[in-house]
């Protein structure tokens, strides 16, 4: 009997999974899995039910709510000036996994290389693999996570088709500088690749920095498709609610593979984002001024501890190298922290092709509550001296 096909061979728990249950099996603060701990606005949960309420809970058109598209056309002008026709430019997705899923299913053939960043959000190596595709990773280096512009050149080759960029950058929490944005458009432009952005953490971003989608680029408008989620932006990291933005060509493409997947997304859910997205600035910019505070208590917490930090520019993860503290394996490290210390944390290995670049880092989510964060820095202190070889 059959019991696993080629195309999901290999592809095992998400590590996001395996930690949290980690965690909830030890009572361990769980730093791991990216979700807040306090839900998003209540105007927006009562709009979700309202819409219930309201008898909108049959399923929502393939694309998406009239309205939701609508609001994130109009979200893309007001933070970016990109014009997008909400009807053809536009569609809903189940969260952005199914967008970079479905993206990744409707515009690549079997055979065809897609060059990637390493470390690499997991569902990409799934979505790469499923799609039939062959990763070309180029790795983000610690401790600057700064995109070497040669190695990007050098990864791509006569059959790379596609670019899966993310920025803000997850685990690393590097936001690609303009110049960097600017370089990667120049190789795509040139290779005349197609681009998947994904840009879920577009509004967490640090110190004043601004997000820059790379379609508002030279040349990338006609070739790029930008994903986002309310999940990030509006702490509803468990309503699921993602979309497409791009060329009607390439949303189609993707469309055509999400209709098959899932049909359509959460009905209800839908109007409640697209009111969500329509939020005054200051919500978006005291959301992100919040989650800095957490990002500066974490990071001088772990650098007080004595790990070495990269303090990130955006999303809601840190990362430390664990060798100042006498350990050299990230995995193991994770593995034995709940018993150690009683926190969870993220290993970077599991985002890597290259092992040994990954292997001394360790991912540390700060989108929790400050007592929270205090609680698991205080649990940390147990391993002051702990294990130094
Ligand atoms: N891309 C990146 C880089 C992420 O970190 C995440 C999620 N946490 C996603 C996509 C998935 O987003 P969603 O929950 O909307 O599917
Ligand atoms: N994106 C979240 C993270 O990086 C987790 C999402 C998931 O569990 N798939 O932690």
């Amino acid at each position: 009997m059959k019991t696993a096909s080629e195309r999901t061979r290999g592809l095992g728990t998400t590590v996001f999974a395996e930690m949290s249950a980690l965690a909830l099996r030890t009572g361990a603060v769980n730093l791991g899995q990216g979700f807040p701990d306090t839900d998003g606005p209540a105007s927006v949960v009562d709009a979700a039910v309202a819409a219930m309420r309201s008898g909108r809970n049959q399923y929502a058109p393939g694309p998406g709510t009239p309205e939701l598209r609508r609001a994130v056309a109009a979200h893309q002008r007001r933070f970016y000036g990109i014009d997008l026709d909400p009807d053809t430019e536009v569609a809903v997705t189940t969260g952005a996994t199914e967008a970079v899923a479905a993206a990744l299913l409707g515009l690549v053939d079997p055979g065809d290389e897609v060059v990637v960043l390493e470390p690499y959000y997991d569902s990409y190596v799934a979505g790469i693999q499923m799609a039939g595709g062959v990763r070309r990773p180029v790795t983000l280096r610690w401790p600057d996570f700064r995109l070497d512009v040669d190695a990007l050149r050098a990864a791509v080759t006569d059959r790379t088709r596609v670019l899966l960029l993310n920025t803000p950058h997850n685990p690393t929490g590097t936001v690609l500088t303009p110049d960097e944005l600017a370089a990667v458009a120049r190789v795509a432009v040139e290779h005349d690749l197609t681009v998947i952005s994904d840009e879920v953490y577009e509004h967490l971003v640090f110190d004043g920095r601004v997000h820059v989608p790379i379609c508002t680029l030279f040349g990338m408008a006609e070739r790029t498709l930008t994903i986002s989620s309310g999940g990030k932006t509006f702490s509803f990291t468990g309503w699921k609610i993602g979309w497409a933005s791009g060329p009607a060509t390439l949303v189609r493409a993707m469309v055509t593979a999400k209709q098959f997947l899932t049909f359509t997304s959460g009905a209800p859910l839908q109007p409640a984002i697209a009111e969500a997205l329509g939020a005054d600035d200051s919500f978006y910019t005291g959301t992100t001024r919040r989650l800095q505070d957490r990002r500066d208590q974490l990071c001088e917490g772990l650098d007080a501890l004595g790990f070495d930090v990269k303090v990130p520019d955006g999303t809601y993860f840190a990362t430390t190298d664990i060798r100042p503290l006498g350990f050299t394996d990230g995995l193991e490290f994770c593995l034995s922290l709940p018993e150690r210390a009683g926190v969870v944390a993220v290993p970077h290995q599991v985002f890597h092709d290259d092992q040994d670049a990954g292997r001394p880092l360790v991912r540390w989510a700060f989108c929790k509550r400050e007592e929270v964060l205090t609680e698991a820095l205080g649990r940390l202190g147990a391993l002051r001296g702990s294990v130094r070889p």
